[in-house]
């Protein structure tokens, strides 16, 4: 329940630069800044990144005069950690308390050999999604990078990787923690390069992934910036229900939203990309079979696949996870029309990890085929998570 030992505590916010949330170009310039050599950039984000080290005192191959200078100037400061959970299936959930007092949450779910980290971008969310626990509290501001690369850094650090070199603690990282992205544009561009940058954390593009709700004009300019993989959090078959629970589509309706996502894959080098499509059930509002054809119609030739979160209920939602009956029927005239179709369960029930939304374990088809055909019904399939 309480942040482990090792994990040391950090300072309030002080003058000193921090380095964390600084990209490769950033660092570069700020060592040229000081009359310094481009390339100590690299060795630094060797130190801070692929090391754990956060005292320059430990950054060996830095002259004793650089060394000096920098702990004057400048920080390696993660966000600190209010609390540590373990989940009996082997998810692991902190708060992190940032400046203001305020807390973010970051779920790490590891499965076979990946392990998915789900990461926060705001503190709060301003588009009062009405199903989202995150959307109720509010907005209060966005994370810095170094607040949100630092999610990554202290998952890692949670681990002791570092010293013992063992394989990778995150292979997969997914924007879809606390806020939207897309609103905290250049701080999240900025943690996703570090994030698939070598001498950072070096994961391939398609396996970071921005989760957007639909911020259509930054959306529009993504593409400039970052070529990770892109969820669109559908919910909804069509505009008349999306506006209702996706407030965000009385601004960019469903149209230009799966308009602006294409464009965005189409700006990509790797042609065989799709966008995932979020699409969180709802019992009795957007879960049944005639919404399904729908959902069908709307993204025929579409190139997507299909993504069903069963909701995730917290107190006063006024909302209501479907049966699983009703899932595996959603499911099964998505599937029959051809689409790719892979069904969220939650996982670290016991710890209560939803990350305020989705985070959860994918079902995919393969194994969704492989247990059909060792003759277990869709429905205990879907509720045994
Ligand atoms: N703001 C971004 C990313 C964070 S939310 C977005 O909306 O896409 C990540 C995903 O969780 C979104 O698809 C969101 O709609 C979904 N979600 C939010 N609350 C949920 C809940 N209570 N149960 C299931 N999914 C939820
Ligand atoms: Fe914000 Fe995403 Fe929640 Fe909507 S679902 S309120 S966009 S965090």
């Amino acid at each position: 329940m309480t942040a482990p030992d090792h994990i040391i505590a950090t300072t309030p916010a002080s003058d000193r630069r921090n380095l964390l949330g600084l990209t490769r170009s950033q660092l570069e310039t700020f060592f040229v800044d000081l009359g310094e050599k481009r390339f100590r950039a690299q060795q630094v984000m060797k130190w801070i990144h692929h090391r754990g080290v956060r005292d320059f005192d430990d950054m060996t191959d830095l002259s004793r005069a650089l060394r000096d200078r920098l702990s004057q100037i400048a920080e390696v400061t993660p966000p600190r950690i209010a609390e540590q959970q373990d989940s009996q299936d082997g998810t692991r959930k902190w708060a992190i308390a940032v400046e203001g007092g305020s807390l973010v949450e970051a779920v790490l779910i590891p499965e076979g050999d990946r392990a998915t980290l789900c990461v926060s971008s705001q503190v709060g969310c301003s588009l009062d999604c009405t199903f989202c626990s995150t959307g109720k509290q509010g907005f209060q501001r966005d994370l810095t990078a170094a607040e949100i690369i630092g999610q990554v850094w202290l998952a890692i650090n949670s681990y002791d990787a570092w010293q013992s070199g063992k394989g990778r603690v995150v292979t997969n990282v997914v924007m879809m923690g606390m806020g939207e992205p897309l609103l905290n544009f250049d701080n999240v561009v900025a943690a996703m390069n570090l994030m698939c940058d070598d001498l950072a954390y070096g994961l391939s593009k398609r396996k970071v992934t921005l989760s957007t709700s639909g911020v259509v004009p930054n959306l529009d300019r993504l593409a400039e910036w970052a070529d990770v993989s892109l969820a669109v959090s559908l919910h909804a078959p069509n505009d008349q229900l999306r506006d209702e629970i996706v407030p965000i589509n009385r601004k960019y309706p469903i149209e230009r939203l799966l308009a602006s996502a294409k464009a965005y894959l189409d700006a990509q080098t790797d042609k065989k990309r799709v966008v995932t499509i979020e699409y969180t059930l709802l019992a009795g509002v957007n879960d049944s079979v005639d919404q399904a054809r729908e959902l069908a119609a709307l993204l025929e030739d579409y190139p997507c696949k299909i993504n069903l979160i069963p909701f995730n209920d917290f107190p006063d939602s006024g909302y209501q996870r479907p049966s699983g009956n009703a899932v595996s029927r959603f499911w099964q005239v998505l599937t029959d029309a051809g689409f790719v179709v892979t069904v969220r369960t939650t996982r670290g029930d016991d710890i209560d990890a939803a990350c305020g939304q989705l985070v959860g374990e994918v079902v995919d088809r393969t194994r969704r085929a492989e247990r059909h055909r060792a003759g277990r019904s869709a429905q205990t399939l879907l509720e045994s998570g």
